[in-house]
């Protein structure tokens, strides 16, 4: 017989006060936030958070890269379960990417220690810096330092829209960036991170909590169709060579085959180019991009070489000329099985709905799961919106997450 798992309840009307504070520092008046990087709003918002953690009695520090970590001491203060999210957002962001992970996990910690005293291993919630790329494009910069994965001359190759270099960002923060390797972490045993879903699978079929199983893999992919300029009144149909009408179809049928496909397989076709342009001219040549997502490697492997055999036959039909280049790829990371199965159970005993899921978006979490176990769980977007003002997930799914959180991090630290 295995006890019963005892549910640790987070105060919902403090998470509420955090979210709304946080979400004022770095809001603008047309509606959003802005709180990129090493910005003063960012400063703000971290010297706002170390006051609450110091105020819920955890140990407050930083390390040299600005990530900001609340400690709460465990009676074996050498090994470390750690909790989080990040700080920044992108530019007009939400109130909740990000924010309420780092927020979940600071009242999950004021709980556990209400409720159970000092943990077994010691608890930390982190507020990591750099997720969104909103100014720098660091990719899970924090994270990165933590687990030793930065490269010395991406401090000045790394620069904003001002051509400032992060490493002077950060001096102008007051951080040492040569000091960039003393934030390296040896002593985490694993990660939660709670983060709102930004789609609207659990707020569609009404379920509380999202177990991630995976996040995607994502290729990029740049085609260049090539037909031949021509006059648009004198060229009959038949005798055209042009690529708009060939990239045209080959969005409808890349469309179709990742509709085909089914769930979660996602595509977008964001960015065209046509040339020359002219409202006259038949288009000889054209661009577009495809951001194509799919949390298994091989299915988003087969997806994209049917893709550019689709496109490849269209364009042979019709005389046209095609490349096709991967301009970007990451591959697909699976969360860790048994930090999945605690998430489940933690769900259980707080009576919360759950459903296993891919996540469809980036997060520090699939940097993190490559080097120690890493699990997510997600709470409702109301109709799915995110990365912009309109984000909102109610007080009730977010403090329910925090409670599953807790209940997690109880199983963790207080064996
Ligand atoms: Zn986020």
């Amino acid at each position: 017989m295995t006890n019963p798992i005892k549910k640790i309840q987070v105060d919902a009307p403090t998470l509420q006060h955090y979210i709304d504070h946080l979400a004022s520092i770095g809001w603008q008046p047309e509606g959003g936030i802005v709180r990129p990087v090493y910005s003063p709003a960012w400063l703000k918002a971290r010297q706002q958070l170390a006051e609450w953690m110091r105020a819920a009695g955890l140990h407050v520090y930083e390390d040299a890269v600005g990530n900001l970590f609340g400690r709460l001491r465990g009676l074996d203060d050498t090994r470390t379960i750690l909790t989080g999210s990040h700080l920044d957002t992108v530019k007009l962001g939400g109130k909740f990417d990000g924010a309420l992970g780092i927020l979940a996990g600071l009242v999950a910690l004021q709980a556990l220690h209400k409720h159970l005293g000092p943990p077994q291993r010691s608890l930390e919630v982190v507020a990591l810096c750099e997720e969104e790329n909103s100014r720098f494009h660091a990719r899970y910069w924090g994270t990165r330092a933590i687990l030793g994965l930065i490269e010395e001359s991406q401090l000045e190759a790394l620069r904003d829209e001002q051509d400032i270099s992060i490493a002077s960002a950060m001096r102008a923060a007051g951080l040492p960036p040569d000091q960039y390797r003393a934030a390296i972490r040896t002593d985490l045993d694993a990660f939660l991170e709670l983060h709102i879903e930004q789609g609207r699978i659990l707020f569609d079929e009404h379920i509380d909590i999202g177990i991630v199983q995976a996040i995607t893999g994502l290729q990029h992919l740049l085609i260049t169709v090539k037909g031949r300029a021509d006059h648009a009144g004198t060229t009959p149909m038949d005798l055209r060579r042009d690529a708009l009408q060939g990239a045209a179809l080959m969005a409808v049928e890349i469309t179709r085959l990742v509709q085909q496909e089914g769930r979660p397989a996602v595509v977008t076709l964001g960015q065209w180019d046509v040339r020359p342009g002219a409202v006259n001219v038949v288009p000889a040549e054209v661009r577009f991009s495809i951001d194509l997502r799919h949390p298994d490697a091989g299915t988003l492997q087969r997806l994209s070489v049917a893709i550019q055999a689709r496109c490849q036959a269209i364009a042979q039909e019709r005389d046209l000329q095609l490349s096709s280049e991967i301009t970007g790829q990451s591959a697909p990371q699976q969360m860790d099985p048994a930090l999945q199965a605690l998430l489940i159970r933690a769900a259980g005993a707080c009576g919360a709905t759950w459903k296993a899921m891919p996540s469809g978006a980036g997060h520090d979490s699939q940097t993190m799961a490559r080097h120690l176990p890493t699990a997510m769980l997600f709470v409702p977007s109301i109709e799915g919106r995110s990365h912009s003002a309109a984000e909102e997930t109610p007080l009730a799914d977010a403090a329910r997450g925090a409670t599953v959180l807790a209940t997690a991090l109880s199983l963790l630290a207080y064996p």
